[in-house]
């Protein structure tokens, strides 16, 4: 048993065992073992309970949801793969993407905050720290009371990212960092971050390096937070640095392989952000069906209708098509084998999905689709988000044709 099923049996009791034995019948659960059933199921309940209820505070008040996000480390939610012995739950990456959807569908805002901790913070710091940084910044970034951010994009660039012009110069035992970091996540609440800064100009990308701070600290502000469309339960803000001192070991990984860990932190990270798009598009589907069952015109329910039924076959497939990708380039990562393309691929489909059908989701609504009495509209200002970070669509594309150019020889 894992210590995530250990910490969800000790947290629901007999439940989970309901929980395991209850019908699952609305998902395919083809590559499911019995533990990943178990945590949809959980998580599922997590959100019903905890975040759906919520989600539209949260949204409505710009509210970073620190209770939800608390209950959600003791759950073993925000150190996912993470191994128990630095207080993680040591589960695969397929359990992350379920658990991913689950809370998402509950709340977009909880699944980016989780999502950023588990893969672009805890990530990297995990597979490129060394014993004394996985101590000191991976273990309490586990359980929920303190959270992590990544700081890659720049006002200057974003999608061209090898193109930093934060820099970090080497004063005798200290690093004195400069520049400004845009659009970070957790940029508020983070008690961390790993920043990527150029040690080397002449090296372009390869003379980027990743360091690891703790926040606050001298020489690092926050820029205003960001007033957004979407997710906007997690906060978004510059971090700027001036002239900002960090210990000489503050450095993550080997010096000029900053690039190379923010591309690998991202190839994964997009699994957990193709995870979150299904998760919103799950959402706005339940929403469309148990509303069109509901409203009846012309002396029946619309789902009747075969134009409504033509909207929510299209949505479904959809949905369906990005799960099975999403758990193939899970499982791929599990078996470590390569799944960038894969990665990419469920990223650019269920974020486009997730758009779609909350689109789609409206135009079932009606005018009721429009207001915020109903869920709809967030859905669909929360999906547009996973089109752009984490790699646009465009990027997403250049990363798939890339891959299969490769494998046909070009
Ligand atoms: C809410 C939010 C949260 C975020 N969180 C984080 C975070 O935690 N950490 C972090 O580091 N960053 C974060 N980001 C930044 C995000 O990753 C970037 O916004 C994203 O990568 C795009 O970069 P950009 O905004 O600079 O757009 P640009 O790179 O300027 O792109 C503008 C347009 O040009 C297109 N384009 C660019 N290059 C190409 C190309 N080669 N081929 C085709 N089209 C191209 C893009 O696809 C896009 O349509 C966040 C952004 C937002 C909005």
């Amino acid at each position: 048993m894992s210590a995530l099923s250990t910490k969800l049996s000790s947290t629901f009791g007999k439940s989970i065992v309901k929980i395991v034995r209850s019908s699952c019948s609305n998902y395919c659960t083809a590559p499911l073992k019995e533990t990943h059933i178990m945590l949809q199921k959980t998580c599922r309940d997590f959100a019903e309970n905890e975040l759906k209820p919520n989600a539209s505070k949260f949204d409505r008040k710009h509210l970073y949801p620190a209770e939800q996000i608390k209950k959600m480390g003791e759950l073993g939610l925000m150190a996912m793969s993470v191994p128990e012995q630095y207080g993680g739950s040591g589960l695969d990456y397929l359990s992350y993407a379920i658990a991913m959807e689950e809370i998402s569908r509950g709340c977009a805002s909880a699944g980016v905050i989780m999502s950023v901790n588990n893969s672009l913070y805890l990530g990297p710091v995990l597979a490129f720290g060394n014993s004394k940084q996985k101590e000191e910044f991976i273990t309490p970034f586990t359980s929920g009371n303190k959270v992590g951010c990544f700081a890659l994009s720049e006002p200057g660039n974003g999608s061209d990212a090898g193109a930093a012009s934060t820099n970090a110069q080497q004063k005798g035992n200290s690093w004195i960092l400069n520049g400004t970091k845009s659009w970070i996540t957790n940029g508020y609440e983070s008690e961390a971050t790993v920043v990527f800064a150029t040690t080397d100009k002449k090296k372009k990308h390869k003379g980027i390096s990743a360091f690891l701070l703790n926040k606050p600290i001298k020489g690092l502000s926050l820029g205003k937070k960001e007033d957004k469309l979407g997710i906007r339960g997690s906060s978004t803000c510059n971090l700027i640095f001036e002239d900002c001192e960090i210990p000489s070991d503050s450095i993550l990984g080997e010096p000029g392989f900053g690039f190379k860990i923010a591309m690998m932190t991202l190839d994964a990270g997009r699994i957990g952000i193709a995870s979150q798009a299904l998760g919103i598009a799950q959402a706005a589907f339940d929403c469309a069906i148990e509303y069109s069952s509901k409203r009846l015109a012309f002396g029946q329910p619309i789902c009747k209708l075969q134009a409504i039924q033509q909207k929510l076959a299209d949505m479904a497939t959809r949905i369906e098509a990005s799960r099975l990708l999403i758990w193939k380039s899970a499982v791929l990562k599990d078996e470590k084998k390569p799944f960038s393309k894969e990665a990419a691929m469920g990223k650019l489909f269920a974020s486009e999905t997730a758009t779609y059908v909350a689109h789609q989701a409206i135009q079932i609504l009606g005018g009721m689709g429009y207001v915020s009495d109903m869920p709809a509209e967030r859905h669909y200002r929360d999906a547009r988000i996973t089109e752009i970070y984490e790699g646009t669509s465009e990027i997403q594309r250049l990363v798939i044709a890339a891959n299969v150019l490769k494998e046909y020889g070009y």
